[in-house]
């Protein structure tokens, strides 16, 4: 039978974060003993305190449409969350809450981009970025970076990416899949090359904020020529331990926060109305009650460095957030292993997955072919056996 689907998904990529964790989940299934390093989600449980305000929501008879751009005390609370860990000050009428960071970045993609509109993506982004901008028939354009430059762009690479077709540019820090953080400095740098050129908005995920092993997270809208032109996204996701919660936000100009509404509401209206009473406990906390899962994060990412950094052919650098490592493994193009053949990044994916059962994502998704991302979002056990796994199926 022909293929009716339209154009549009046709063309639209899978997102490869989760083709693989479905494919891990699919081996597991079938009693594979698979470790499941390739999606980027913390194995810890929502805590307590979160949980029980869900409850008391359920309680509370919250079963509601909720409205679209979110519950108003919610978005207070998202506005003082601002305040606090960013020094932005946003007013409600600013906020829109979505499902998932994701839907803020669609939306707000969508209300902004045009057909043709050219959107800058630092390389390695993280893999949905470059598929939203295609929905919106905009062209993601690829700043390329790699690991000789811990994965981050110069002002001059940003200037001379920008043509008059540029209508964005999307940052993200700390970033997927590198784990680098740009520094305040180094965000002034770039923001006087955005001075330049008024008419180009700069969409800001710091979705990995609060998992941060030392470099300071600075929003970037608090650059106050800035503040006008960005939309900051955030999330409970990551920090929480609250993926399948479900809730992003952002703070943006208050045009785009209601163009956002708009989109929102002819899409999927308001977000859940559990999740978001159980946000208002998450982000009314003292952000010292999350500090637990970053400081195991934290062990974590010294024990996978060590461990790789003894496996031949890996490069790496120190990824200063986030829970990603993403080593530059182009060593082994061209080489045969146990009798696989690996030309590229995917290649090498695929050779973990199936001779050493770890699951990983490729670079290429990423706009990085010389790498893979591991999740370091497992238990210690977790890294240790899988680590050991992937260095005997390389060195034999
Ligand atoms: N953002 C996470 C990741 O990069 C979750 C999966 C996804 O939505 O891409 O693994």
């Amino acid at each position: 039978m022909t293929n009716k689907l339209s154009i549009r998904i046709n063309n639209l990529p899978v997102s490869a974060t989760l083709e693989m964790a479905a494919k891990a989940r699919e081996l597991k299934e079938n009693g594979v003993d698979i470790i499941g390093l390739s999606l980027g989600e913390p194995d810890f449980n929502t805590p307590d305190f979160i949980k029980n305000a869900a409850i008391q929501a359920i309680e509370d008879n919250y079963n509601s449409y909720t409205p679209v751009d979110g519950y108003l005390d919610l978005k207070k609370s998202i506005c003082n969350k601002f305040q606090r860990d960013n020094g932005l000050y946003y007013k409600p009428d600013q906020i829109v809450v979505s499902t998932g960071a994701k839907q803020s970045i669609a939306n707000t993609i969508q209300v902004l981009i045009n057909p043709g509109d050219d959107v800058l993506l630092v390389a390695p982004y993280w893999v949905s970025y470059s598929a939203i901008v295609m929905l919106a028939e905009g062209n993601p354009i690829e700043i390329r970076s790699d690991i000789s430059t811990d994965f981050k762009i110069t002002p001059i690479q940003l200037e001379n990416s920008i043509t008059k077709k540029t209508k964005m540019v999307i940052i993200n820090s700390p970033n997927n899949p590198s784990g680098s953080v740009y520094s305040k400095e180094e965000f002034l740098e770039l923001s006087k090359v955005l001075e330049k050129y008024p008419e180009i908005y700069i969409l800001s995920d710091e979705i990995y904020e609060h998992i941060n092993y030392g470099v300071p997270h600075f929003s970037f809208a608090k650059i106050p020529s800035m503040y006008n032109r960005t939309i900051t996204v955030n999330g409970l996701a990551k920090a929480f331990a609250m993926t399948g919660w479900r809730i992003g936000y952002v703070g943006a100009p208050n045009w785009i926060a209601k163009a956002c509404t708009k989109m929102q509401g002819q899409i999927t209206s308001g977000t859940n109305c559990i999740a978001q009473r159980a946000t208002i406990a998450a982000l009314d906390a003292s952000v010292n009650e999350i500090q637990y899962m970053v400081d195991e994060f934290k062990e974590r990412r010294k024990l996978i460095i060590d461990l790789l950094s003894q496996v031949k052919g890996i490069k790496l650098n120190q990824p200063m957030g986030a829970f990603y490592v993403f080593p530059d493994i182009s060593y082994f193009f061209g080489k045969t292993i146990k009798g696989k053949k690996i030309e590229n990044a995917s290649d090498f994916a695929i050779f973990l997955l199936e001779k050493s059962h770890v699951a990983t994502v490729t670079g290429d998704a990423f706009g990085s072919p010389n790498n893979i991302r591991i999740s370091y979002a497992a238990s210690q056990e977790q890294i240790k056996k899988a680590i050991n796994r992937i260095k005997k199926a390389i060195e034999g």
